[in-house]
């Protein structure tokens, strides 16, 4: 009984552990203000589908570290590009969020 129970309290831990690093962004470190997701369109001529992902303040409009991730319209994608692409994407976003999280 008291085993189960210490089981249940550490998988509670862990797994807010993991939301800290990635669902939720820390406020701003400069101001205290609400971070958000936010993108930009790349225009480097070498990468022309590109987006860099980031979060930014929705007070003072600080930045965080930009993640760059090829986003080709799926129409051009087989369905394994399709996949590796949404991949990318999720794993700049999470890039962007955890490095925010670290300095904020
Ligand atoms: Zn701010």
């Amino acid at each position: 009984m008291k085993n189960e129970s210490k089981n249940t309290v550490e998988n509670i831990n862990n797994s807010n552990e993991k939301l800290l690093l990635s669902d939720v962004m820390l406020p701003c470190p400069f101001c205290g203000g609400e971070a958000q997701e936010d993108s930009e369109y790349d225009s480097d001529e070498n990468s022309p589908d590109g987006y860099q992902f980031f979060v930014s303040c929705k007070i003072c409009g600080a930045t965080g570290e930009k993640f760059y991730s090829c986003t080709t319209h799926e129409i051009h994608l087989n369905t394994k590009q399709k996949i590796e692409q949404r991949e990318n994407i999720k794993q700049s976003k999470l890039n962007a969020i955890v490095s925010w999280n670290k300095r904020a």
